[in-house]
């Protein structure tokens, strides 16, 4: 079975306090929903998503302030494909 090139470590979360989009308090982020570029480049590497170009990034200090469709419908492989 054939399985994927993709052998990165997900990225995770650097600890910092940013302004929730919800709350607007200035609290440690603990979830962040990131819209990435359908043109992403593969080649680069970025330690964080934040340094990638045109990447949309909300802070949130909790789930709560996160929402309920909250939900994380990507897989990595989706950014992987040949
Ligand atoms: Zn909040």
């Amino acid at each position: 079975m054939a399985r994927p090139k993709y052998r990165n470590k997900l990225l995770t979360i650097p600890s910092m306090r940013k302004k929730c989009n919800t709350c607007g308090s200035i609290k440690e982020v603990q979830h962040r929903h990131i819209t990435l570029p359908m043109d992403l480049p593969k080649t680069k590497k970025f330690k964080d998503y934040v340094d990638m170009p045109n990447t949309t990034i909300l802070n949130f200090c909790s789930i709560e302030c996160a929402g309920d469709d909250f939900v994380n419908n990507y897989s990595p492989e989706d950014f992987y494909q040949e």
